[in-house]
């Protein structure tokens, strides 16, 4: 299966179907209206998808704040990406921040395997960010 568009644009229309699900999930309720007992559940199954999809909207914008910002070496936009791999959000190229997986081919699974030397990647970070 390949993936054709970046994590943030994949979680943020994933919370959008969550949104609208909710909605049709709390109108069929309210059609419902003659079935208490159903009526309440899909108001209760809605309101929850509703407010999951709020959690999920509260997420990404807090991560699409911390994520790397590149610019595109394929479109040249200014694109952000997650992990340590990531697709444009424009143009869907592959990108990477790891240098030893440049040229490699695209997979997801980079991003599960943890550096050997992890717990110093925060604090680099940091680092990295005062000297800018
Ligand atoms: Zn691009």
């Amino acid at each position: 299966m390949k993936k054709t568009s970046s994590k943030i644009n994949r979680v943020r229309s994933f919370a959008f179907r969550l949104v609208i699900a909710g909605i049709l999930l709390m109108y069929i309720g309210l059609l419902l209206k003659d079935y208490p007992f159903l009526m309440v559940l899909f108001m209760l199954l809605g309101l929850l998808s509703v407010m999951g999809s709020t959690l999920v909207y509260l997420r990404i914008g807090l991560l699409s704040v911390q994520a790397e910002q590149v610019i595109c070496p394929s479109c040249g936009k200014r694109t952000k990406m997650l992990g340590r791999v990531d697709l444009c959000m424009f143009c869907g190229e592959a990108l990477t921040l790891d240098p030893e997986l440049e040229g490699k081919e695209f997979d997801e699974s980079y991003n599960k395997r943890r550096p050997k030397k992890a717990g110093k990647n925060a604090s680099e970070r940091e680092l990295e960010k005062s000297e800018t």
